[in-house]
């Protein structure tokens, strides 16, 4: 936990030097008072991507992603809030002082960072192993240099090697202050009644980063041909390293399946290795366990598209076919590249450059149905039952699908592949759909998780969340725009009693009760309330360096938009600089508010009057006509004091 001081001081920093932030990351170029690069978060060729120093924020025109520079690391290296404040300390060189832990926090926390402080060391100790002993050199180095491998790409994914010596890294370790408590935990060490002894030896060593780029565990591969031991073994599961959530690669592979908006899966270590060697990045494997749901999600925040890649060793695929129905219940969108015969992804990515490779990619991966269709279909061709089957098993497939515009069109290519009527197709998977419903109502099993859903498409609204009928959205945006803008000035200059923006403008919904429908735009007045005396501190500043990421990125969205001139300001034909007419402009943007409040107020009425005639309800007439009565003056006041608006 870190105190609200430091988080202050870190946020106010990394805002105030957002450039230097962002372009730790993006290639910015000065573009008037503003920076401008390619998206980080979408793929682009034309830069939409804004940075504004002065503001502290940056926005993307393009795909609607917006925040402060906190909100930007979080978002760029899926870090968490705590994390984030760490990256960014470190980066301003602020000494981030922890608060206090309970024990229980305490002890588990401790046990965690030992296991990683262990394997990071652990790391070291393989890879120094490979680049300095005459063991390591001769087997290790010699083994991935015959296999091809380029000297950085060793160093990028910092492979070593295990000596073959029974107790090597356990007595090296030890004599380091290694507890055996955690050698033992982290499963690098077999601990026995008798004796100890190293899990890996003997063995060129792949460390397993998480997403985060810590090494969590290894996979390690013999490579004396010995009938006995497995040829990869891996590291245990523990407190820091679960297999089914991990995927190799990620940590390298993150940024680039951002940006391609596309991920390669492939099954081993060295088909990564040799992928990155080739120049493409954006390739992860599920080495040591089959593929799982939890590994698909994890690519999920990320990108929705996957392409799997397989060798084209029949047997093999068709066990793999249940991660193509994984990744479709996911919501995810796949594509499968079969490779030439004999061709492993290591193999066939060594032979190629970037682009040849990417060429062949585009070129020959195809969607799932075509993929199993051209599996299967020749057995089943002359074979009614088998093409039975077939048809089957592809519309299995196809309502697992969680998306039903999705479902229809693969019904489509489905139908014109195989060639079965649409409707009988449809029929099916609707049948199969309302079974696998049924199931889960008896399970009871929760939804899935929606946090966990893939990011919506581009041509999605941007990700601020709307609350969807709030028929005083425009109006109060536009508030909330200038209490972001303006809180810390006050109205009228001129006045003696200076009333700032923030203030005039928290009264006057105060006094009237107004509160939104939205409980984000709630959120933004209560946090200003707490501080709307202290008129030094810029309103501005304030909700960007908030650290309630839906403020600083509401702050950012309402501030960002400045040259979409809003409707009110349109109806009263301004467009001069707004700040010399607060003035007028404040009373009058809170009017607009509470008079679109009364029409919304007075239409409810009317409804529940008429309701009440139908049922007959004399008397409950009687009082709403008054109620409306009254609700008809204060219209007509607003309106006067607005300048005369006829009442509708
Ligand atoms: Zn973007």
């Amino acid at each position: 936990m870190i105190d609200q001081v430091t988080v202050d001081k870190v946020l106010e920093t990394a805002n105030s030097q957002i450039i230097e932030v962002v372009s730790d990351y993006v290639t910015l170029r000065r573009r008037g008072i503003n920076y401008l690069g390619n998206c980080p978060f979408h793929n682009e060729k034309t830069p939409s991507f804004t940075v504004s120093p002065h503001k502290g924020i940056f926005k993307c025109f393009g795909c609607g992603e917006g925040g402060n520079a906190l909100n930007f690391v979080m978002k760029h290296d899926q870090l968490s809030f705590v994390d984030a404040i760490k990256y960014l300390g470190k980066k301003f060189n602020i000494e981030i002082e922890e608060e206090e832990y309970s024990p229980e926090q305490l002890k588990q926390k401790n046990e965690r960072e030992s296991m990683m402080v262990l394997s990071e060391y652990a790391g070291h100790f393989f890879s120094k192993n490979l680049n300095e002993t005459d063991e390591g050199k001769s087997v290790g180095l010699g083994y991935f240099r015959s296999r091809g491998f380029r000297d950085d790409i060793i160093e990028k994914f910092q492979l070593g090697y295990s000596p073959e010596q029974r107790d090597a890294f356990t007595q090296e370790a030890q004599k380091q202050g290694y507890k055996l408590e955690y050698l033992e935990k982290t499963g690098l060490t077999v601990v026995r009644e008798n004796y100890q002894a190293d899990r890996f030896r003997g063995r060129v060593m792949f460390p397993i980063h998480s997403l985060a780029g810590k090494v969590i565990a290894f996979g390690g591969r013999i490579l004396k041909n010995d009938k006995k031991t497995a040829k990869y073994l891996n590291s245990p599961e523990s407190e820091i390293y679960h297999k089914s959530r991990v995927l190799y690669g990620i940590y390298h592979a993150k940024q680039e399946i951002t940006r391609q908006d596309r991920c390669y899966l492939v099954e081993g270590y060295t088909d990564v290795l040799a992928f990155h060697q080739s120049g493409i990045s954006n390739v992860v494997a599920s080495s040591g366990t089959a593929l799982t749901s939890d590994q698909i999600r994890l690519i999920a925040r990320f990108t929705k598209n996957i392409t799997i890649i397989y060798d084209g060793d029949p047997a093999g695929l068709k066990a793999s076919l249940r991660g193509i129905d994984l990744v479709l219940a996911e919501g995810m969108n796949v594509k499968i590249l079969l490779l030439p015969d004999g061709e492993d992804p290591d193999s066939f990515a060594k032979g190629r450059n970037e682009e040849q490779l990417t060429q062949y990619i585009e070129a020959h991966q195809q969607d799932f149905i075509k993929f199993k269709t051209s599996l299967l279909l020749e057995d089943a061709q002359n074979d009614p039952i088998k093409k039975a089957q077939l048809i089957q098993d592809i519309v299995r497939s196809i309502s697992i699908i969680p998306d039903s515009i999705t479902r229809s069109v693969y019904v489509k290519e489905c139908s014109t592949l195989l060639k079965v009527d649409e409707r009988v197709l449809m029929q099916e998977t609707g049948k199969l759909q309302r079974k696998k419903q049924e199931e889960d109502f008896r399970r009871n099993a929760p939804r899935p998780d929606s946090s966990m859903q893939p990011r919506p498409a581009e041509t999605a609204p941007p990700p601020e969340k709307r609350t969807p009928s709030n028929p005083l959205e425009l109006e109060e945006r536009e508030i909330l725009r200038f209490l972001v803008k303006f809180g810390e000035r006050p109205v009228n200059p001129d006045e003696d009693e200076k009333v700032t923006v923030g203030q005039y403008i928290l009264h006057e919904l105060r006094q009237d009760d107004l509160l939104s429908v939205n409980p984000i735009y709630n959120k933004m007045m209560d946090a200003y309330e707490a501080v709307s005396d202290k008129t030094e501190l810029p309103a501005l500043k304030f909700f960007v360096n908030s650290a309630d990421p839906d403020l600083s990125r509401l702050a950012s969205d309402l501030v960002g938009k400045e040259h979409d001139l809003s409707k009110i300001h349109h109806k009263f034909g301004i467009v001069t600089n707004a700040e010399e007419l607060l003035p007028n402009l404040v009373p009058k943007i809170v009017m607009e508010l509470k008079w679109k409040k009364v029409k919304t107020v007075i239409k409810e009425k009317r409804q529940q009057l008429q309701q009440m005639e139908v049922n007959g309800n004399m008397e409950g007439l009687m009082e709403l006509m008054k109620e409306l009565n009254t609700w008809q003056q204060v219209l007509a006041h607003i309106s006067k004091e607005l300048g005369g608006r006829t009442i509708v």
